[in-house]
């Protein structure tokens, strides 16, 4: 299948998308060159050159500790002696992993980076998400504090998540996790073997991830129609496309490690995250089943357990979402709404947020991080009453906005069965306790100020016990 908008089109893919309603004015080309082919890694120095890095100057290179394998070498030794090779003056930084196993995205980690970076250097990461925010998160302190725009290329090692071409990172702040502003990289190069041979677990995970729309847009949308949020603009879903029907074309060949393939996941993977950035927000891409996905991540965090692939859990609150909305959009008669009580005080719903968060994290840390988020919103909601009144009054045409941007569960299940991801809680890895999804499917409202189809539901008084029962199946 061919993308309606292709990033490896260089200056003409930013031509058109920059004709799109919604596309930032004045924005040039915030991403100089973008690469999806194969043996790309044989670009690497060139692309380092483009980028504005210097030869005679060290090149920070952050990376984990876990080996890579690329067509049956080692994967970062080699990327090592093909720059020194072209006379690279390398400087690495390998990151350590956290209590549970893994590298988490946490301040520290950021830390390290940003005291790395000296006047003059230029940045490479090599790794999936977290590693690549965590350099991204550096670089950009860095920037803020001396005024200095370091050369940052991003060497992406698995089409795992849409965290490469954004200019945010999702970091762990208290304990909870928060999208903070960050930088763009100045390129993106995707070697299409690195991407064949990364675990398939993270490949799945990288279509589950990108599957979060068909909840969150019409999360975003709603949040619009209901004055919760003045960012919306049409830009994500049209640069988006039909990416569930894109990805069932090209199950297939995503799972034998087709290289067209590969290569097309990339650069839906590639549009996800230009879908938030060019957004200004990770809004059109994480909704209802992103908060989800938080919350258990929290839990794991808190217990120092290591977390599952993100996009193969955020695919499973997907399904509770999408199966969220067929049940709301089925069920709701706004003629049966008593608008009085959809407007809980503030000292009644610090009291919910706070011993709901009490109950995975007794310190308390975690409940005043969220309520501090929460408050905001509910302020919002009671200053905005006359939005839901209109959108009850026009709940005919709001109805058929919301199903045009959703998708029926069954259909989501259908696409992750057809690329082989995950289709149950107890099959992630590690596995996911009912109870786990259960405590997020009911705070996931609580936990910060976007609005959401749970937040709806909430103010509506519908019985979330009895929802979990209709969407946990
Ligand atoms: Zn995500």
């Amino acid at each position: 299948m061919k993308l309606t908008y292709d990033p490896a089109a260089g200056a003409a893919f930013w031509e058109s998308i920059s004709r799109l309603p919604g596309y930032p004015a004045g924005l040039h080309q915030p991403i100089r060159q973008m690469l999806f082919e194969s043996d790309a890694l044989l670009r690497l120095s060139d692309v380092l050159d483009a980028a504005g890095a210097r030869r005679d100057q060290p090149l920070v290179v952050v990376w984990d500790a876990t080996p890579m394998r690329r067509a049956g070498e080692d994967l970062k030794p080699l990327i090592a002696s093909l720059l020194a090779g072209h006379g690279w003056q390398l400087r690495t930084i390998t990151l350590q992993s956290d209590a549970g196993g893994q590298v988490l995205a946490s301040m520290t980690h950021v830390e390290t980076v940003r005291a790395a970076l000296q006047p003059g250097c230029a940045l490479l990461s090599v790794g999936s998400g977290v590693v690549t925010d965590i350099a991204k998160h550096g670089s950009h302190l860095y920037q803020q504090e001396t005024g200095e725009h370091i050369p940052y290329v991003v060497y992406q090692t698995a089409n795992s998540v849409s965290a490469f071409t954004s200019n945010m990172a999702p970091l762990f702040v208290d304990g909870v996790k928060r999208t903070l502003p960050s930088r763009y990289p100045d390129a993106l190069v995707c070697d299409l073997e690195t991407l064949r041979d990364a675990p398939y677990e993270m490949t799945a995970a990288g279509v589950g991830d990108m599957l979060a729309p068909y909840v969150s847009l019409p999360d975003w949308y709603l949040a619009h129609q209901l004055g919760m949020d003045s960012t919306y603009t049409p830009l994500a879903e049209r640069l988006l496309g039909d990416i569930g029907g894109l990805y069932l074309a090209e199950a297939q060949g995503i799972r034998r490690g087709q290289l067209e393939s590969v290569a097309l996941l990339a650069k839906t993977i590639a549009l996800g995250g230009l879908a938030m950035s060019l957004s200004h927000a990770t809004t059109p891409l994480s909704g209802f089943e992103h908060v989800m996905s938080h919350l258990i991540d929290l839990q794991n965090e808190l217990l120092q357990r290591p977390l599952a692939a993100h996009g193969s859990q955020v695919a499973l609150a997907t399904v509770i979402g999408a199966r969220l909305y067929r049940h709301f959009l089925d069920a709701f008669d706004p003629a049966e709404l008593n608008i009085e009580q959809c407007y809980p005080p503030a000292h009644t719903m610090e009291q919910v947020v706070r011993s709901s968060f009490a109950a995975v994290d007794p310190s308390g840390k975690a409940g005043a991080e969220c309520w501090a988020d929460y408050r905001k919103k509910l302020e919002a909601w009671h200053t905005h009453r006359a939005d839901l009144e209109n959108a009850l009054r026009n709940w005919h045409a709001l109805r058929g906005e919301l199903e045009k941007r959703t998708c029926a569960p069954q259909q989501l299940l259908g696409i992750l069965e057809a690329v082989g991801a995950p289709l149950r809680w107890d099959a992630l890895n590690p596995p996911c306790s009912e109870d786990q999804v259960r405590f997020a499917f009911f705070n996931a409202a609580l936990m910060r100020k976007r609005l959401t189809i749970g937040d709806v539901i909430i103010f509506f008084g519908w019985d979330r016990g009895a929802l979990w029962d209709q969407v946990k199946a």
